[in-house]
């Protein structure tokens, strides 16, 4: 009896279609593998071969005995350009980078719909990768057929987009290729037509995962997310058709395309997103300032929260301050719209906070706060004239020299994660008593792992107009008010190889980033997570990432995709 009320109780759950893992009745799909009597036969792929004109080749993986190869797997150009190879080398207890059996390095729509059509005629696994970034390892799987992107990769600015079928005003946008990655978006309109589009910070992420995910980039705080500004997508869908999404066309299917998450709903092939005004400049400001003691960094991190909500909540400012056991606050911030003089103002408050009790405190006279052209912000040849400490060229043979990344995100290519974790802060943790509720957990969060505050991805303090924008996307809507995503993380050096042995602290470290987030949610119990930079084993992942939105977004699945061809880890419908 007791075990038949605990059954009812599990399968009400279920058919609510939330907070289940598992719905009743699922069962853990099984792919078949090559050499087993349900993998395709050799003229299967063969006709797949020939449909597509020779684009399709068994995956070839990087041989990283050889130490030329070894070397350049923390390139992310050389990285991004090896399908077998994945922007992270794993996750502790999660995913290890495996190789495709085959890929696609597909030029058109229709070399990704013969993909999909032989994935879901042979039921063979299938995996869409672009730029390689994903954390949770969602564009990588052994014994799959991959659709690469990285050939369609073309970038169309336009002074003034309609989307098909659409009666509103035509808008400057973009059009590019899902195979993109965000430097050549931001080259081609910042450097090229003197305008900005919205995507990532590193400049090696692919356009279409980013957007699928929601996407932050250094000045979201001005203009939002990258899905908020996605007018129109070609998707290529479960049933191999092309279709054109936009506010008037397929709208359920073009709002889950924005902040829905990527590889679940199809393969897009084409994003146009609106451009937007550029700001005379762009720049960056530094600032590391030591607590002497406990006490004295409990005080400083109050006065910074206070010093965060009256001067630098509001569109100019964005990315990241972090809060460390040895009683530092690291100051990596960006703004947009500002001269350097007036970006160094903003810190006076702070800095005169700190100068009156010197005992207390060091560092805070060298803040370094620089402001350039916008135009030239990613204009290699100027960085490397003018600011060469923050960039890395990418020096491989036939490289195009103006590709680089920032010095900063170089750290983390190829590494094999041991945790990372997120959570939105909520604005009231700015107002009246959250400040020193905020100051305190983030000082007892600080104890246990250094804890970042990422203000441009929370858009409490941004325009109406891009926070309306935000509001009409999938990623939840704990993102429009919060100040900040919090991000506790830890990894060790690349391990692409299974066999490399874990570091002895490995486990502990892990845990203390776990110590640090729970501390941290003593003031934020109820944060979500954001889907794109999150935690794999993310407990309450569909409420977590989407809200209440997450019930539209299972209904838009089964619409589209009710077979599960698209499936990855805690993405929608995956508990199906
Ligand atoms: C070093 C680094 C820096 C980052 N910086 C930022 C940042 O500044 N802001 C931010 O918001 N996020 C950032 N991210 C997170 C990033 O947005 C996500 O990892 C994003 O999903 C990466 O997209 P991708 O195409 O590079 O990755 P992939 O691993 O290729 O794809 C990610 C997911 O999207 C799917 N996908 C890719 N292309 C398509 C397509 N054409 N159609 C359908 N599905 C597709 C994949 O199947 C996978 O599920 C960063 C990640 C890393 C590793």
């Amino acid at each position: 009896m007791e075990r038949r009320r605990l059954l009812g109780a599990g399968l009400a759950l279920a058919g609510a279609g939330l907070f289940a893992d598992r719905v009743a009745g699922a069962v853990a799909r099984t792919y078949p593998k090559p050499g087993s009597v349900a993998w395709p036969a050799q003229a299967d792929w063969k006709g797949l071969f020939d449909e597509i004109g020779g684009r399709l080749a068994p995956m070839a993986p990087a041989d990283l005995s050889d130490p030329a190869t070894k070397a350049l797997i923390t390139n992310p150009f050389y990285v991004g350009e090896h399908p077998a190879l994945t922007q992270s080398s794993g996750w502790l207890d999660a995913w290890r980078s495996s190789p495709s059996a085959y890929v696609v390095a597909a030029e058109s729509a229709a070399d990704v719909a013969a993909a999909v059509r032989f994935a879901r005629a042979h039921g063979v696994r299938l995996v869409v990768r672009g730029g390689g970034h994903s954390y949770l390892g969602c564009s990588n799987a052994p014994d799959s057929l991959m659709v690469w992107t990285r050939r369609m990769s073309a970038i169309t600015v336009h002074d003034a987009f309609t989307p098909v079928g659409s009666t509103a005003e035509p808008a400057p946008a973009v059009s590019v290729g899902s195979g993109a990655i965000w430097l050549h978006a931001y080259q081609a309109v910042t450097g090229g037509a003197g305008r900005y589009v919205q995507g990532g910070g590193c400049t090696t992420v692919g356009v279409a995962g980013l957007v699928q995910g929601g996407g932050f980039g250094s000045y979201s705080k001005r203009y939002g997310t990258a899905a908020g500004s996605l007018l129109e997508a070609e998707v290529v869908t479960a049933d191999g058709q092309t279709r054109i999404v936009n506010h008037v066309r397929e709208p359920d299917l073009y709002w889950a395309l924005k902040g829905g998450g990527g590889g679940t709903f199809g393969v897009v092939t084409r994003l146009t997103l609106r451009t937007h005004e550029l700001p005379a400049t762009f720049g960056g400001a530094n600032l590391t300032i030591h607590a002497k003691s406990d006490d004295a960094f409990r005080r400083l991190l109050a006065r910074f929260v206070d010093h965060y909500a009256t001067n630098l909540c509001n569109p100019h400012w964005g990315e990241q301050v972090r809060a460390t056991p040895s009683n530092k606050l690291v100051v990596e911030m960006v703004f947009q719209g500002l001269t350097a003089e007036a970006a160094r103002a903003a810190w006076k408050p702070l800095i005169d906070f700190a100068n009156a009790s010197p005992a207390d405190y060091e560092g805070q006279n060298a803040l370094l706060a620089l402001a350039a052209p916008a135009r030239s912000f990613w204009d290699a040849d100027f960085l490397e004239k003018n600011l060469p400490p923050a960039i890395v060229l990418d020096r491989q043979p036939g490289a195009s020299p103006t590709d680089y990344w920032w010095r900063g995100d170089g750290d983390q290519v190829g590494v094999f994660w041991l945790a990372y974790q997120s959570a939105w802060l909520p604005d009231s943790l700015l107002q009246g008593a959250g400040q020193a509720r905020l100051a305190d957990a983030w000082f007892q969060a600080s104890r246990h792992w250094p804890v970042s505050f990422h203000f441009n991805k929370g858009l409490a303090g941004a325009p109406p107009e891009a926070i309306e924008a935000a509001r009409d996307t999938a990623t939840n809507p704990q993102m429009l008010s919060a100040f900040a995503l919090a991000i506790i993380a830890d990894a060790d050096p690349p391990a692409f190889d299974a066999l490399t042995p874990l570091a002895p602290d490995a486990r502990a470290r892990a845990d203390r980033v776990a110590a640090a987030m729970k501390a941290l949610r003593a003031c934020a119990p109820d944060a979500g997570a954001y889907v794109n930079e999150c935690d794999y084993f993310q407990a309450d992942w569909r409420s977590a990432f989407w809200g209440l939105n997450y019930e539209r977004l299972a209904r838009i699945k089964r619409r589209y995709d009710p077979g599960g061809l698209f499936t990855v880890h805690h993405g929608v419908g995956a508990e199906a």
